[in-house]
């Protein structure tokens, strides 16, 4: 059997897989089975920051898979306690505290959990828990059950309904709209502070600080879902530090680069007073509140430690920054007639691509085809809803292979118009 039919046959399929095998990767290069080179700027969407099998993390993780995997939570994990403290003091830099899980979804459902144990510590006027958060269209959390329901997008909730009850979504960077949803119920404000998978829309500042101020206003939990947008991508190690540096979130989820392409996630709790006196937010997800099996392994850990080192002592943020002008100005100058505009922030671009400027195939959009386009010249890109093609460099990407991918770029949208 080949590798399409063992897939057919043993693989559930709910991927619409392309027919092609990576079998190597290197720094912003990957390389598949027919021996054919890519320029990866696509990074295992979002996960790999510092490029494939950086040596620095490729060591870490070979010296600690050595001396143990695995260990359980019922015991102190150092490594786990030197990447919380590395995540509190140089990323957040917020007093807080972090659980650790393996992946975004997990996480979400993690953050939704502490809204709704916000909400019977602080109920409604009547004695009733809160427990709705509200979230927005074309928002992308997840595939758990939790964190579906918290996504706005239809096409993920299909035939799985009923959904877990207790989210509304609004259109994004609609304040008004937000004051006018919130209810007695209402607990918390779920966001991300450029959605990513909805079509890379970058949250505006004024709408992240007016939500900043509602939460204040009406004791409402302030949620960030730095899945993708976390550990420099943005150009800071916060994403929503990138938009609005004055904010202060109460929770924040995070997974994609904080493993570099290993399994990790986690979320963070603030430790600011909940009730104007000692009590510390942080502290009602108390003993038995939550948990995971893996969660914050001495390898997943230790990984993850070694990737946010890196990230952080090589600047790589302000690097994310550099890249991201660099791609934005690049497609700008080429005047395509394909290309409606170029969005983002920092490394986590979006190139609009103009509806009916195409011929499409059954079953693609107008970002797919031009992604595969891409792919057949040689660049890995993604689509971020159907019209808009993502590019997501590795952080640490040199000017030479941002060129080399704007050449590509060029090339294809000549060849499509
Ligand atoms: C990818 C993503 C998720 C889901 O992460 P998984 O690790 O696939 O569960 C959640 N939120 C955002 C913003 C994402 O980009």
């Amino acid at each position: 059997m080949n590798i399409a039919e063992k897939f057919e046959h043993y693989v559930l399929p709910t991927y619409g897989r392309i027919p092609i095998s990576m079998v190597r990767g290197e720094g912003a290069r990957l390389w598949d089975s027919t021996g054919k080179c890519y320029l990866d700027f696509c990074m295992g969407i979002a996960t790999c920051s510092l490029g494939h099998c950086n040596p620095i993390v490729t060591e870490a993780l070979q010296k600690q898979a050595a001396t143990l995997v695995h260990c359980s939570n019922l015991y102190f994990i150092p490594q786990q306690a030197d990447l919380a403290e590395f995540i509190v003091t140089r990323c957040v830099e917020l007093p807080g505290k972090v659980f650790f899980s393996n992946s975004g979804a997990e996480s979400n459902d993690g953050m939704i959990k502490v809204a709704r144990r916000y909400g019977h510590r602080k109920p409604q006027a009547n004695g009733e828990p809160r427990y709705e958060v509200l979230t927005f269209n074309q928002s992308f959390h997840g595939r758990t059950l939790g964190s579906m329901a918290a996504t706005g997008q239809d096409k993920i909730k299909a035939e799985f309904d009923p959904m877990l009850h207790g989210f509304r979504h609004l259109p994004f960077n609609d304040l008004e709209a937000v004051k006018a949803a919130i209810a007695p119920e209402t607990v918390a404000i779920m966001l991300e502070p450029v959605q990513g998978e909805g079509g890379v829309n970058p949250c505006t500042p004024e709408f992240l600080r007016g939500l900043s101020d509602l939460c204040k206003q009406h004791d409402l939990l302030l949620m960030i879902d730095e899945v993708q947008c976390g550990f420099g991508r943005c150009g800071d190690m916060m994403g929503w530090r990138a938009v609005a540096p004055e904010v202060k979130p109460d929770v924040i989820s995070w997974a994609k680069a904080l493993g570099g392409g290993f399994p990790i996630g986690g979320f963070w709790v603030s430790d600011r007073s909940m009730n104007g006196q000692g009590t510390e937010l942080s502290s009602i997800m108390g003993p038995g509140s939550h948990g995971s099996t893996y969660g914050g392994n001495p390898l997943a850990s230790t990984v993850a430690l070694t990737v946010l080192r890196e990230i952080h002592s090589n600047h790589l943020p302000k690097r994310a920054q550099q890249v991201g002008e660099r791609i934005k100005n690049g497609v700008m100058e080429m005047n395509s007639p394909l290309v409606s505009g170029v969005r983002g922030l920092g490394a986590l671009i979006g190139i609009g691509i103009k509806p009916d400027m195409l011929e499409i195939q059954e079953g693609a959009t107008i970002a797919s085809t031009v992604v595969d386009a891409l792919r057949d010249g040689g660049l890995l890109a993604v689509p971020a809803g159907p019209e808009t093609v993502r590019l997501l460099p590795p952080l640490n990407v040199t000017d030479d292979e941002v060129d080399q991918a704007l050449v590509l770029i060029k090339r294809v949208l000549k060849s499509l118009s």
